[in-house]
């Protein structure tokens, strides 16, 4: 019962990655909100999380839209009246070779990928400023280092993850908030389930580990850096990708 007490919000968290980092908090006995983009979703992760005897609520949130960020907020600290942590994990793919790629397909993926980074942690480092304390863990890509054909806009707001990683990390360390980020490889997910097998064999031979990632691999690097242990870690990457990039 590590986190009990402390209240875990995690964008994106009604499935995949983020389902799996808000289970692995709510066994460690943290109170969580689940904000996500379709509220029903939400609220089915929110009911099955509340099995391990922790409060959970859901909270629908487009992260890309600052004013439904500052509402999604708000809601969170209504219900538990302060937030210790929170997962930027909300994230979509428009793959397309550059050259085929569209303006809007580049928008979309950057307005969420990383505007979305940038509206949660303003609302977020708000609070824990005042709190004089709080973690903030983002979501980032192995292909914001190795770069991925057809992945212009993906890799680029992945990329840019890191940056704002670093630099909020360097404005609030003296605050007691540090800010870190953990960048999976390829993970067994509905967002890879959806590219061709031929893609997925090619991307299988790149890893040393042999094998795909699994998303509890992704949640326990995520729950080390919210952890006490890790009080200490700031501006950080975590890689999680059975070696695909070292
Ligand atoms: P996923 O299964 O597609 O889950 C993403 C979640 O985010 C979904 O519930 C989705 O809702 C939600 N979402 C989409 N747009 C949103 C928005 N504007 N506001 C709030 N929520 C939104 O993806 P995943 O594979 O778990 O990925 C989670 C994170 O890990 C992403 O940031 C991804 O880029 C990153 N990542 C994944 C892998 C991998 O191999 N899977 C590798 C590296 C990094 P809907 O389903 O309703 O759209």
């Amino acid at each position: 019962m590590e986190f009990k007490g402390q209240v875990v919000m995690v964008t994106g968290g009604a499935r995949g990655i983020g389902k799996a980092i808000a289970e692995q908090f709510a066994k460690k006995g943290a109170d969580l909100a689940i904000a996500d983009i379709s509220l029903d979703v939400a609220g089915e992760t929110a009911r099955e999380l509340a099995s391990n005897g922790v409060k959970t609520l859901a909270v629908q949130l487009d992260v890309s839209k600052s004013d439904g960020v500052a509402r999604a907020f708000e809601d969170v600290i209504k219900e538990f009246g302060r937030l210790d942590v929170l997962i930027n994990n909300a994230g979509i793919t428009k793959d397309g070779l550059l050259l085929r790629m569209k303006e809007e397909d580049w928008d979309a993926v950057i307005n969420i990928n990383l505007k979305g980074v940038f509206l949660c942690s303003k609302e977020a480092v708000r609070l824990m400023v005042k709190q004089k304390t709080g973690r903030i863990i983002n979501i980032s890509s192995v292909v914001a280092f190795m770069g991925n054909p057809g992945q212009a806009n993906y890799s680029a707001s992945k990329a840019g993850i890191i940056g704002i990683t670093k630099t909020i990390a360097r404005e609030y360390a003296s605050r007691g908030v540090t800010v870190n980020a953990v960048a999976p490889g390829f993970i067994a997910t509905a967002m890879t389930d959806a590219l061709a097998e031929n893609v997925r064999q090619e991307m299988l031979k790149s890893i040393p580990a042999g094998k795909f990632g699994s998303v509890d691999d992704v949640a326990a690097a995520v729950v080390f850096l919210a952890s006490p242990a890790a009080g200490y870690i700031t501006g950080q990457v975590i890689h999680v990708n059975g070696g695909m990039y070292m």
